[in-house]
């Protein structure tokens, strides 16, 4: 088995034993990728734990076979502390961005782009203030969706094209099945359509051209903030079939129950 070395964060961990489990990696060099973690769990165990949310540098055997690949070493590079005001958002911000990755980005194929994008959104969420947490997480998911390819096409018709400077109404129609907004024309009576306010769907636009810095200066209340979530997972969940986001429901509780 060869020994290769990378970059990398933890998405997710699974115990498959009392002292063994994998830990399902996001790697500069290989994108997603599992490795079996032998004898991670044991307390006795010489190798640091692998901590969430932390950049490290591991050292792995691979293997052309799927999931017999094994960490050998981890070593941190830097970590993030999300101490600042709002520490549980932060943590379930970033928690939301790792459970996305995993669902949504393959297999041992690199991302070097996300992968670096992903490690600055982190940097974004321990250091902005609190209220600015919710626009810059949405602007890390608009743009992650860019780049895996799924684009909501929200500047005009999905199906026909027209701008959506004319579109008549002051409310427009988001068809997650579709891929973006559709006029009126090109509606199909029994389709599923989310109205989208004038104002959401110029905070969905702005934050989806605009960058994690912009984000960072653009406070935005809890309700679009959570509007305009759920629009991107009920996208995903159309177009890349994205399973539950524990994270983002997690966030939901603790506002509801206004912590
Ligand atoms: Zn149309």
């Amino acid at each position: 088995m060869p020994i290769k070395k990378t970059e990398a964060f933890v998405l997710r961990s699974f115990n498959w034993s009392e002292s063994s489990r994998t830990i399902s990696f996001f790697t500069r060099d290989e994108g997603r990728l599992p490795l079996n973690d032998r004898g991670g769990r044991s307390l006795k165990g010489k190798r640091g734990r692998p901590l969430n949310l932390t950049h490290l540098e591991i050292t792995y055997y691979d293997s052309d076979k799927p999931t017999a690949g094994h960490l050998s070493e981890t070593q941190v590079l830097s970590n993030w502390t999300f101490t600042k005001d709002g520490s549980l958002g932060r943590l379930a911000f970033s928690s939301a961005a790792c459970e996305l990755l995993y669902h949504l980005l393959p297999e041992n194929e690199p991302h070097r782009d996300i992968f670096s994008y992903t490690l600055k959104y982190f940097g974004s969420m321990d250091t902005v203030e609190r209220d600015c947490l919710p626009s810059v997480f949405l602007a890390y998911f608009f743009r992650l969706c860019s780049m895996l390819g799924y684009r909501p096409v929200l500047t005009g018709c999905a199906i026909c094209g027209r701008s959506v400077k004319s579109l008549e109404s002051d409310r427009a129609s988001f068809s997650p099945d579709r891929g973006g907004l559709v006029c009126a024309t090109c509606q199909v009576p029994g389709e599923r359509y989310i109205g989208l306010s004038t104002e959401d769907l110029v905070r969905a636009v702005t934050l989806q051209a605009g960058s994690l810095e912009s984000a960072a200066a653009e406070e935005i209340g809890f309700s679009q903030s959570s509007r305009l979530i759920d629009l991107l997972l009920v996208f995903l969940k159309t177009q890349a079939d994205l399973g539950k986001i524990n994270s983002l429901e997690f966030l939901e509780k603790l506002k509801q129950a206004n912590v």
